[in-house]
């Protein structure tokens, strides 16, 4: 089994005391790494390999997920595209390690998801992911600067590193003169914006974005659409969005196109606008 690289884990000793609490005091086993004559290029920040879910209602199974492979490169803007009930959200769930396929595999950073312990788990999902969420799901009696700091709380951060970084991201979102108000003094588009500085509190190398526009008017979306596409420019992170919303998909580098769990396309938006050009010609 080849050793995980620096980037990919921590070594056992490293792991912070947050993190000992959040795994519930879990001893960490040896980390998993890929084998690294298969897995060997860092390009990729994911790799899903035939990802099948089956949830289970009355006892009749349902297929969420029927086989997906998807590999998506550092730096990227991809977004997953589908109707609703197609399987985006339990992707979403198995790439940001909140629930475990039925069968195939997940890749981080060429580690494995599924030979992670809780505790290792823990540290990947609070260090090396950020969640964007349709609600916002932001801590009601938390002001927007607690909101943003308490991610670093887990990650062992000092207290005058939260501050620092803290007002630095409600900057990066243009709502430094928000930073006491509660989610409930916020607009929409304010928390959204708040919740994209919370995703990036650690310095993610994926944010997943899960129909991030979904509760909002379609200006206030826009304007989400185009900070999370500056904030994937300025700082190199990845950013994987679910959306239903055709008119989110330009900022994209690429487009994959979710039907009845699979992905039935991956394409470039100006491959995706050269063929609607083309149907539409035909009418
Ligand atoms: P999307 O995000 O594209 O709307 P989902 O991933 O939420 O789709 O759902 C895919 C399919 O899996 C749907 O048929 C949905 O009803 C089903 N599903 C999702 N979550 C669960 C669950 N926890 N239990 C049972 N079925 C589920
Ligand atoms: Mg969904």
């Amino acid at each position: 089994m080849a050793q995980a690289k620096e980037t990919s884990m921590p070594a056992t000793s490293n792991l912070t005391e947050a993190n000992e609490v959040a795994a519930g005091g879990a001893t960490a086993t040896a980390v998993a790494a890929a084998p690294a004559e298969e897995y060997s290029d860092q390009e990729y920040v994911v790799r899903a390999r035939n990802v099948k879910r089956v949830y289970e209602i009355g006892g009749q199974p349902v297929h969420a997920l029927r086989g997906v492979d998807l590999d998506i490169k550092r730096g990227e803007y991809i977004s997953i595209m589908g109707p609703s009930g197609s399987g985006k959200s339990t992707l979403f769930n198995m790439i940001g390690g909140l629930d475990k396929p039925s069968d195939g595999t997940v890749f981080i950073d060429e580690v494995d998801l599924a030979q992670l312990d809780a505790f290792e788990l823990a540290w990947l999902r609070c260090r090396k992911i950020g969640y964007i969420f349709q609600t916002f799901n932001l801590i009601p009696v938390m002001s927007a600067l607690e909101n943003i700091t308490l991610p670093m709380i887990f990650a062992g951060a000092s207290l005058d590193e939260q501050m620092e970084k803290g007002k630095k991201l409600l900057q990066m979102v243009e709502l430094e003169h928000r930073m006491h108000n509660k989610p409930s003094q916020l607009s929409g588009g304010q928390q959204q914006r708040v919740a994209i500085a919370r995703a990036l509190a650690n310095d993610p190398a994926i944010v997943l974005a899960d129909e991030p526009t979904g509760n909002l008017d379609q200006k206030t979306g826009k304007s989400i659409i185009e900070l999370l596409k500056r904030l994937n420019r300025e700082s190199g992170v990845t950013i994987i969005t679910a959306t239903h919303d055709d008119k989110m998909l330009a900022t994209s580098d690429r487009i994959a196109w979710v039907i009845d769990g699979q992905i039935h396309r991956l394409m470039t938006p100006a491959e995706m606008d050269m063929e609607r050009g083309t149907v539409d010609g035909m009418h």
